[in-house]
């Protein structure tokens, strides 16, 4: 039955471009889940945008001499870019800087105001008086009171890994003008978090323990048993958007409170470019929520949003948040200062046309429930070995082998055999593995199922060899040929969610739209044939390339070059 979705991506944060942790963790994962919703008739919307507020990018601009308008303007775009070339199909990709967010959260902080949701907090914060400006955490920097270290930041030590107050550091001072900050005294407003443990404990600790994932359940468990304190939703800084109430001059919304408004702006951009009525996504019950982030995000998205949503009270909560933990590169953490990551673009450029391969790998390889690791090595055997050997020469044996016995026409079938019988069998059962895997975000299972597919249609080829039998046995080959027809336009279909650029070659080849049945998802599983006796297809393509060492080694060495 056709259902209604919401389902967003973290927004990206730009004061950099995208790579394959980002990618991994969040965007595939994602496209996967909405193209096969899509494809299986649901109502979909997939929605992100630029996280463009917040203080490093303040701080990057200031050290470009840029203003922070130029940074995100330069990183939206590229990030955008990144995103279209993977395929990933978001059905808008916003940004919180523009005109709509920042009407959306000055809304949503003045009906939470209006409400009694926040207090309003004074304390004393630093100060850098020749500068005229508070300083956040970020802005501070001084001595470990752990380590000893001297260039520690106001929240967190960088050596260590401690968090601590800006307070707590020895000899503070301002990373702008190097000057010993004073303390001075500022108000601000806080949401009342404690007031929504209880909400949270039902909703979260009892109605989904056995539906939420584990790793996500425990971060929140871990959160709610600390017990909830209130927390700050405005910070002074002049980069964001400014708090709508009279005496904030010099105050903006803290940068975690406007990023998740950022979902509902980006729908309701996309609502009023394609009249449609954006409160259907966010204010109808029967609507499903779905957040994909990465475990980074977990106390945003489980228990600070939902606690907004619910104080607001005109919307809906999210009905799941299927997180997933990080990935590493060649056994390190992906580190953006030292530049040890894998950047989209560069990656495009090394390898064109090979969005399908990182896809692929990202996928079979996701750190779902747990860090996993990306090695360049592990990428060019899945290459070689899965993609190339597996899904790529079967579907190119069969397409070769009806041009050379059948000039490129579909042959007509005869009686089927047990083994015919066996094979349809195994596939139709891949297929419904794929489907009840997506439907429980198992994305590895679902991949490595859908492989199996493939695995199933070299095998049947292997065994029922029509190459030798050709000559005596015309008649049975022609039945082969068709049903290993049949198997490759199931791949084409189910292929679409993973690997969308591969999908639509193996449908350009068997010429997906010329045969009577629609290659629907719902058409792969009333156990009929989706191809036409007698239709001429195109010629064999190569799906795949192998991927040489030498090419692989250039990706390690100029990894270890930067470090
Ligand atoms: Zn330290």
């Amino acid at each position: 039955m056709s259902k209604t979705y919401t389902i967003t991506a973290a927004l990206p944060y730009t004061n950099g471009p995208i790579h394959i942790g980002h990618l991994a963790g969040v965007y595939i994962p994602a496209d996967i889940y909405a193209r096969f919703l899509r494809m299986t008739g649901n109502d979909v919307i997939y929605i992100c945008g630029s996280d463009e507020h917040g203080v490093p990018i303040t701080i990057k601009a200031k050290k470009e001499n840029k203003s922070p308008q130029e940074i995100v303007d330069r990183y939206h775009q590229n990030i955008k870019q990144s995103f279209s070339e993977f395929g990933i199909s978001f059905d808008n990709y916003s940004r919180t800087s523009s005109k709509i967010h920042h009407q959306t959260a000055s809304d949503f902080f003045l009906k939470l105001f209006e409400n009694g949701s926040f207090e309003e907090i004074t304390s004393e914060q630093f100060y850098d008086q020749e500068e005229g400006q508070f300083l956040p955490d970020r802005f501070i920097i001084g001595t470990c009171p752990k380590c000893g270290f001297e260039e520690s930041y106001g929240d967190q030590c960088e050596k260590c890994g401690t968090s601590h107050n800006s307070s707590d550091l020895i000899n503070p001072r301002s990373s702008i003008s190097g000057n010993k900050p004073s303390l001075k005294s500022t108000n601000h407003w806080y949401l009342k978090l404690d007031e929504f443990q209880g909400f949270l404990e039902q909703w979260i600790l009892k109605e989904n323990k056995d539906y939420w994932k584990s790793n996500v359940y425990g971060q929140c468990k871990s959160w709610l048993d600390d017990g909830l304190k209130p927390r700050a939703v405005t910070r002074d800084l002049d980069w964001g958007v400014p708090v709508p109430v009279k005496g904030a001059d010099g105050k903006v919304l803290y940068v975690w409170f406007d990023a998740p408004i950022g979902y509902i702006s980006s729908t309701k951009e996309w609502a009023h470019e394609n009249k449609k009525d954006w409160k259907k996504y966010w204010k109808d019950d029967k609507t499903q929520l779905i957040h994909f982030i990465g475990k980074d995000n977990i106390v945003f998205h489980c228990i600070i949003f939902p606690s907004m949503l619910k104080a607001h009270g005109d919307f809906i909560i999210p009905k799941n948040v299927p997180a997933n933990e990080f990935l590493n590169l060649e056994g390190s953490k992906i580190s953006t200062s030292k530049n040890w990551a894998v950047w989209l673009p560069e990656y495009l450029k090394d390898f064109p046309d090979k969005q399908d391969v990182l896809r692929y790998v990202l996928t079979i390889n996701a750190p779902e429930n747990k860090d996993n690791d990306f090695t360049w090595k592990d990428f060019q055997n899945r290459n070689n070995g899965e993609l190339v050997s597996i899904l790529g020469n079967f579907i190119n044996r069969v397409v070769v082998l009806t041009k050379k016995y059948y000039q490129s026409i579909i042959p007509t079938k005869n009686q089927l055999v047990d083994a015919d019988k066996l094979a349809l069998k195994l596939v139709n059962q891949s297929i419904t593995n794929v489907e009840s895997h997506l439907n429980n975000f198992k994305f590895r299972d679902a991949c490595s199922e859908f492989m199996n597919i493939a695995r199933i249609g070299n095998k049947y080829l292997a065994d029922e060899e029509p190459w030798k039998i050709i000559k005596d046995n015309p008649e049975r080959v022609k039945t082969i040929i068709f049903v290993s027809l049949h198997i490759s336009s199931v791949l084409g279909i189910v292929s679409e969610p993973f690997l969308p650029f591969t999908s639509k070659k193996i449908k350009s080849i068997l010429k997906s739209d010329n045969h009577e049945m629609k290659w629907s998802w719902d058409n792969l599983k009333n156990n009929d044939f989706l191809i036409s006796e007698n239709l001429k297809i195109n010629e064999p393509e190569l799906l795949f390339s192998r991927i040489e060492d030498s090419e692989i080694q250039k990706q390690i060495d100029k990894l270890n070059k930067n470090n």
